[in-house]
């Protein structure tokens, strides 16, 4: 019980001291990163770092984002609460539960089949209904799913990978990390008729996509 409290606690510390002081402001994502607990989504051994400012090992050479690039990248899809979310690079599925709270339904795709098993086991204690999983390099997307109202790539892309600019919604919306393996520009990219419209928001290192349109 104590131990709960203490998440909690530090779960308000981290919106308030690295999130919102950062510039987040959209509520409801703030709401949503006070309420999962990312510290079940980190390696036991790593439990007690769950909160900090910094991303974490997860296993398989993969980390769990620094909490303050996974708000800010899922304020830039401006979800309103129904929307059909597809997120390659499910990893340890911390962004994954923040993404069903706030959307309608979220399709993730991961590559590593033990990370996919160990995000499915956490995201189903936590009761989430909304979330369905594939195994596959999902550079490819989801076809038989889309169009998708909203793409979240968690992973750093060469180039926009084609499949997934195809299997976004007109309107859609695609947050994207893209650029060398060691260093990337984070991109919004939205879909209107045969156009893109890209921003850049911010410099960024993540792990690689890899896969057929990735590296
Ligand atoms: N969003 C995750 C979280 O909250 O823990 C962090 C994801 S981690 C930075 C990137 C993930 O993308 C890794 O789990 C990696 O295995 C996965 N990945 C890399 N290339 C992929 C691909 N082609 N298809 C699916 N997943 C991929």
């Amino acid at each position: 019980m104590r131990q709960r409290e203490n998440f909690e606690e530090l779960r308000r510390r981290m919106v308030k001291t690295q999130i919102k002081m950062r510039g987040v402001k959209d509520p409801r994502v703030l709401q949503a990163m006070l309420k999962v607990p990312r510290h079940l989504f980190v390696p036991e051994e790593y439990r007690n770092h769950a909160y900090n400012d910094y991303p974490l090992p997860i296993g398989y050479g993969q980390t769990i984002s620094q909490p303050y690039i996974v708000a800010a990248m899922t304020e830039l899809l401006d979800l309103k609460g129904d929307e059909k979310v597809l997120e390659i690079g499910t990893g340890s599925g911390y962004q994954t539960a923040l993404l069903a709270e706030l959307a309608g339904e979220v399709y993730t795709v991961e590559r590593i089949p033990q990370l996919l098993e160990r995000a499915k086991q956490v995201l189903s204690s936590l009761g989430y209904t909304n979330i369905y999983f594939k195994l596959a390099d999902g550079t490819l997307g989801w076809p038989e799913n889309a169009p998708f109202d909203r793409i979240m790539v968690t992973a750093a892309a060469p180039d926009l990978p084609q499949p997934l600019i195809d299997q976004l919604a007109e309107g859609g919306i695609m947050v994207i990390p893209v650029g060398s393996r060691y260093l990337q520009t984070l991109k919004v990219v939205v879909k209107t008729g045969d156009k893109l419209r890209i921003k850049r928001v911010m410099e960024c290192t993540f792990v690689p996509l890899i896969g057929e349109y990735g590296y």
